[in-house]
C-alpha cells in the first residue's frame, strides 16, 4: 500500500484524465493535499457545476448551458454558413482563427468502422434536417486531416450535394516552417487544390 486510501482513490480517478499518467497523478494529488482547502473545494465545486449545467446545443450539439449555444444565439452571425466539425472543442480552434462568422454543427467523431462508428452514430441526419430547414447556403466540412475525417466529408459531400447545397472542405495546407519535400503527397495534394490567388 503506497497510499493512505483516500489518498489512493484521488490519485486513481485523476490517473483516468487524458494525459495524466500515474507519475502525473501523484504529483496533481500531493499538489492538492497542499493547497488551501477552499482551492480544492473550488476545483470540485467547478467540475460537478459544469457536468450539472452543460448540456448540447440542440441545434448544433456544442455544448450549451441553454437551449442554444452561444453561436446559435448570436444574430449577428451568418446562419446560411455552417462549418461541420467533429467535437466541441474544433469549435475554439476555427474560432480563433477569426476567419469564421457562421454557424457550427458538431457531428460527435467521425466515421471510423474499425472503432464501431458507423454514420448513425453521427449527428449526421440532424446536420441533413438543418440544410433542409435553414436555408443553408453552403456547408464547410472541417474533419481532422485523418483517414477517418476525409472519409466523413466524402460521405457527408455525397448527401449534401444532391441537395442543392455548395459543400466545400478546408484546405490543409503545409505546416508553416514545414518543407515540401517532407510533406506527405496526402498533404501536399489538398495543400495544392487548396491553394488561393495572391
Ligand atoms: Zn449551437
Amino acid at each position: 500500500m503506497l497510499y493512505t486510501p483516500a489518498v489512493a482513490r484521488l490519485v486513481e480517478e485523476l490517473s483516468k484524465l487524458p494525459g495524466v499518467g500515474p507519475k502525473t497523478a501523484q504529483r496533481l494529488a500531493f499538489h492538492l493535499l497542499k493547497v488551501p482547502e477552499e482551492e480544492a473545494r473550488s476545483l470540485a465545486e467547478a467540475i460537478l457545476d459544469a457536468r450539472e449545467k452543460v448540456a448540447y446545443c440542440r441545434r448544433c450539439f456544442n455544448f450549451a448551458q441553454e437551449e442554444l449555444c452561444e453561436f446559435c444565439r448570436d444574430g449577428r452571425r451568418d446562419p446560411s454558413l455552417v462549418c461541420v466539425v467533429e467535437r466541441p472543442q474544433d469549435i475554439v480552434a476555427v474560432e480563433k482563427t477569426g476567419e469564421f462568422r457562421g454557424l457550427y454543427h458538431v457531428l460527435g467523431g467521425a466515421i471510423s468502422p474499425i472503432d464501431g462508428i458507423g454514420p448513425e452514430e453521427l449527428r449526421i441526419r440532424e446536420l441533413l434536417e438543418r440544410v433542409r430547414r435553414e436555408g443553408i447556403r453552403e456547408v464547410i466540412v472541417a474533419t481532422n486531416p485523418r483517414v477517418e475525417g476525409e472519409a466523413t466529408a466524402m460521405y457527408l459531400a455525397n448527401l449534401l450535394k444532391p441537395l442543392g447545397v455548395r459543400t466545400t472542405r478546408i484546405a490543409s495546407g503545409l505546416p508553416v516552417g514545414g518543407d515540401l519535400e517532407y510533406a506527405d503527397e496526402v498533404t501536399l495534394g489538398r495543400a495544392l487544390r487548396g491553394r488561393l490567388e495572391i
